[in-house]
């Protein structure tokens, strides 16, 4: 909701009208011209509201919203959008099946996302999530395959008809990266990084825009404003956690900005516990709530052995623990595999030489 100006009649009382517009939720500051108030200013905390309801309430005398920053994000808002055959529906009432995406924080080996891909793909993800370029704290820490990696990914995806969603940390590195995947990503790092945004958006490819560790809501906005503008696809919203300011957890997941996505600007949002907790523990609990909240799906890492993950182990999941998450959010358990058939033995094996 963007902060509104409400112009009082002469013969308001400001407090009575304060105090209705309170009842339709709306957090009003009084507006004073040399002493006298001659209206309220609404605060971005505020609910939607028709603008009706207000000028019905006696002693307001106009209503007027300052001119929309986000015109772009404003036409995608309250449609249902469709990303990499992902239908995202704007109706908070329509909870379908949510969107899984899952796969490793960084690929690490063809052999590595080819296995995750395949657990993945099993627990009903449709979506494969991979770095290739990895934004780490440190400079020595692994930072990505590159483009073997993307190479990597889509093989793998394709094997089992995924999309594929990996991060551009560059604008160097945005067409290689638009060449493999379906969905560009743009990191928590890289929200407000301009020239990033407007290299990813000239790819005309759709973006997973994770939200900023300190940004705002209308920050977030913005930046998806920045993509739009430069011709991006759809602009998906991630929330992966918050800088919080408690050590239990990596971050802090604000799934009152995953409501506000969904139930109030009607905008496609998914939810990433891993990075938001950093703790594997918390990844199903979490994913329920951010489903809850109204997100359309839920991004969650995952490694055959988190012990010797390159990065971000102590968040990933094994595939058992996938399927308990899967499970967690709604999806249909997997077909039980069935049990290995006993090898027929070669004619010319020693075993067939008894
Ligand atoms: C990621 O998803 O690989 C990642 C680095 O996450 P974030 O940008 O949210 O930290
Ligand atoms: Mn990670």
């Amino acid at each position: 909701m963007a902060a509104m100006w409400i112009a009082l009649t002469n013969d308001a009382d400001e407090a009575t009208v304060r105090r209705e517009l309170q009842g339709l939720g709306l957090w009003a500051t009084p507006a004073a011209d040399g002493g006298e108030v001659t209206g309220l200013f609404v605060a971005e905390q505020s609910q939607a509201v028709d603008d009706a309801a207000i000028r019905a309430i006696p002693g307001v005398a106009a209503v007027s919203r300052p001119k929309s920053a986000t015109p772009q994000l404003d036409r995608q808002a309250g449609r249902d959008v469709t990303v990499a055959g992902w239908t995202f529906p704007a109706d908070p009432a329509d909870t379908g099946l949510p969107l899984l995406i899952a796969g490793p924080c960084a690929v690490e080996s063809r052999d590595q996302v080819a296995a995750v891909a395949a657990a993945a793909a099993r627990h009903g993800a449709r979506w494969l999530r991979g770095g290739a370029f990895k934004p780490r704290t440190s400079p020595y820490s692994f930072s990505g395959h590159g483009e073997s990696a993307l190479r990597w990914l889509r093989e793998a995806a394709d094997a089992h008809d995924m999309a594929v969603v990996t991060e551009a940390m560059g604008e160097s590195h945005v067409d290689l990266v638009a060449g493999y995947a379906d969905i560009v990503q743009v990191g928590s790092r890289n929200m407000q990084n301009f020239a990033l945004l407007a290299a990813v958006g000239a790819s005309g490819k759709p973006v997973l825009l994770k939200r900023g560790m300190a940004a705002t809501i209308a920050d977030w906005f913005a930046s998806a404003e920045h993509l739009l503008a430069a011709g991006a696809g759809p602009v998906v919203f991630c929330e992966r956690g918050v800088t919080g300011f408690d050590p239990t957890t990596r971050n802090l997941l604000d799934l009152a900005a995953v409501a506000q996505l969904r139930h109030v600007h009607r905008l496609p949002v998914v939810v990433d516990p891993s990075h938001a907790t950093g703790r594997r523990d918390l990844i199903a609990p979490l994913a329920r709530a951010g489903i809850a909240a109204g997100g359309h799906g839920v991004v969650v890492e995952v490694h055959p052995d988190a012990r010797e993950a390159l990065s971000d182990g102590p968040q990933s999941l094994s595939f058992g623990e996938l399927a308990g998450v899967a499970s967690a959010i709604g999806l249909p358990a997997a077909p039980r595999t069935p049990p290995p058939t006993r090898p027929i033995p070669h004619p010319e094996s020693p075993a067939a030489r008894v």
